[in-house]
């Protein structure tokens, strides 16, 4: 998956080795040119894979999604796969092609066009019990059926998942919100449809200081203080902050307007990489 694409995109992910082939979908928060002007170049490249005319790669996006690939596809004709374009208003959740689980959500911001944050959330199966299912008399070949939540029947008996799952638990949530300014929309989205907040929120972080903000057009990004407030009050768990004006030539120097509010923040940079993990249940 691929939120954005900024013009020379495939440039840093070819220097990395972190191949193209697998992509499984393309996510455009609004159609503002830092944001999808490196598109023509990342799809002639993913043409150079053997990526093919039945491996369709759908690239989602709020409006004008539409007219803005048609603009952008002149300079990428005749790519050997097919594009699908989905327009998202926000509040729509659906599954990442190829990833079994896997879930992208999305919801409206507040920029100047419209522009949406994307929420991806990795489920975690409840604790298996495997004494229960032996006391149960489940044999080991049916475990991988109550594990999917699935009933089996015993020697003319029902035995229901619940009887050898533990509760539910909180898998991981990822959300990537630019650019927008300040709005209760971000800490709630956030937080999650659950409640219990994201493992990892990267923010617009435009500006160092209320005082960088440009005085002679209404602000349509976030500063560092506001980035952590949003994190603070979206539960959370680790802050990057990104999408730096150029007008801040060391990011680094108003890490404390940020880490004030929100201790767990790092200034984003190119290349920034970040495992991951399930929370530690206590087993
Ligand atoms: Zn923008
Ligand atoms: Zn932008």
């Amino acid at each position: 998956m691929l939120i954005d694409c900024g013009e020379g995109t495939q440039v840093p992910l070819r220097a990395r080795g972190w191949g193209l082939r697998n992509l499984g979908a393309i996510l455009l928060t609004h159609m503002h040119a830092d944001h999808i002007l490196g598109l023509p170049g990342l799809l002639l490249t993913l043409g150079h894979t053997e990526r093919g005319a039945d491996e369709p790669l759908p690239i989602y996006g709020p409006e004008p999604l539409l007219a803005a690939l048609r603009a952008l596809l002149l300079f990428a004709p005749r790519l050997p796969f097919p594009i699908e374009p989905v327009v998202l208003a926000g509040g729509e959740t659906f599954p990442l092609a190829g990833a079994e689980g896997v879930q992208i959500g999305c919801a409206a911001l507040d920029h100047e066009v419209p522009c949406l944050a994307y929420s991806l959330t990795i489920p975690r199966a409840p604790r298996f019990d495997p004494e229960r299912a032996r006391v149960l008399g489940v044999p080991v070949a049916e475990w991988k059926r109550l594990q999917r939540g699935e009933a089996v029947e015993v020697g003319g008996r029902v035995v229901a998942p619940g009887a050898v799952l533990g509760p539910p638990r909180r898998g991981l949530r990822l959300v990537l919100a630019t650019d927008t300014r300040p709005t209760p929309a971000l800490p709630e989205f956030v937080r999650g449809p659950d409640g219990t907040g994201s493992d990892l929120l990267i923010a617009d972080a435009m500006y160092g200081d209320e005082e960088d903000k440009p005085k002679r057009w209404r602000a349509q990004h976030l500063t560092f203080a506001e980035a952590a407030t949003a994190a603070r009050d979206g539960g959370a768990r680790r802050l990057w902050l990104t999408h730096f004006s150029p007008a801040l030539s060391e990011p680094a120097a108003y890490l404390d307007r940020a880490t004030a509010i929100f201790p767990a923040t790092t200034v984003g940079r190119d290349g920034l990489t970040e495992t991951l993990t399930f929370e530690d249940d206590g087993g």
